[in-house]
């Protein structure tokens, strides 16, 4: 910042923001009030703040979009595998239906822990809907991302969620999952959307599974297909005499 344009600290309303830190239990910075270097650590709570999920502590759907783009471009910069796995809590409706909503947070909380811990540190576990997750896994060679949804899907399987005293439920989940193409750049929403088809594939299937988009190399959806011929036509004609 230019020295002529100093920050005036002293001007600047901060008490919303500091309320909000304490409510979200954040610890404020042991920094000098209003100094530079306090102001960043501000700054930094409140970016923190503004991309978790309150309920969770995930990211929220807002760095997972984020997240998702600027997958999309390492992967068509590093030509490595990435996979997008979308999960969603099988008939989540009955338990808040027959437990209550308090039970239904704890059972999303839960599965929350289980996903994170399946995964590597690596991978970015998002919260995107009600019950519904994304992971997004960089680095994943095509062989293994079977195994790893599966893995996912038999820990939460395997848990016990206490949602009272003597109170333990077991919850199951189904994933879809689909893999960056790495030959022609994608759209974050259409890898989401491919995701999504799976998923829906699980459901339909009978839930408590994963189904993964088949690993063809010629295989590319008709989007993307247009995506490609549509840059393609573009070049030709800038070529043309
Ligand atoms: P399916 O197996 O097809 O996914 O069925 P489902 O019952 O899980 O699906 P549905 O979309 O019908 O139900 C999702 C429910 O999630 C409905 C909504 O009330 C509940 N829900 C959404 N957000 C929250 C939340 O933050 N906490 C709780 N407890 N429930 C939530
Ligand atoms: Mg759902
Ligand atoms: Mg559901």
């Amino acid at each position: 910042m230019p020295a002529s344009h100093p920050i005036d600290a002293q001007g600047l309303a901060l008490d919303q923001a500091l309320q909000l830190l304490q409510q979200a239990g954040a610890s404020l910075p042991d920094e000098a009030p209003l100094s530079a270097a306090w102001l960043q650590a501000v700054l930094d709570a409140l970016c923190d703040l503004s991309s978790r999920d309150a309920l969770t502590g995930l990211a929220n759907r807002r760095s997972f979009e984020m997240a998702l783009a600027r997958e999309v471009d390492r992967v068509a910069r590093s030509d490595e595998a990435a996979l997008l796995l979308v999960l969603d809590i099988d008939h989540f409706k009955a338990v808040n239906d027959t437990h209550g909503h308090g039970a239904g947070d704890r059972v999303i909380c839960a599965v929350a822990r289980v996903i994170e811990q399946a995964v590597r540190p690596m991978d970015l576990v998002a919260r995107v809907g009600g019950e519904e997750f994304a992971i997004i896994l960089p680095n994943c060679a095509p062989t293994v991302g079977l195994a790893i949804a599966e893995r996912v899907r038999e820990r939460v399987s395997q848990l016990g969620i206490e949602i009272g005293p003597g109170r333990v439920l077991g919850v199951t989940v189904s994933l879809g999952g689909a893999f960056a193409p790495q030959w022609v750049r994608s759209s974050p929403l259409l890898w989401m959307e491919r995701a999504d088809r799976q998923l829906y594939r699980a459901k339909a299937e009978g839930r408590n599974r994963a189904c993964l988009e088949p690993q063809v190399d010629s295989l590319v959806s008709a989007e993307e297909r247009g995506l490609l011929f549509a840059s393609l036509n573009l070049d030709t004609q800038q070529d043309l005499p």
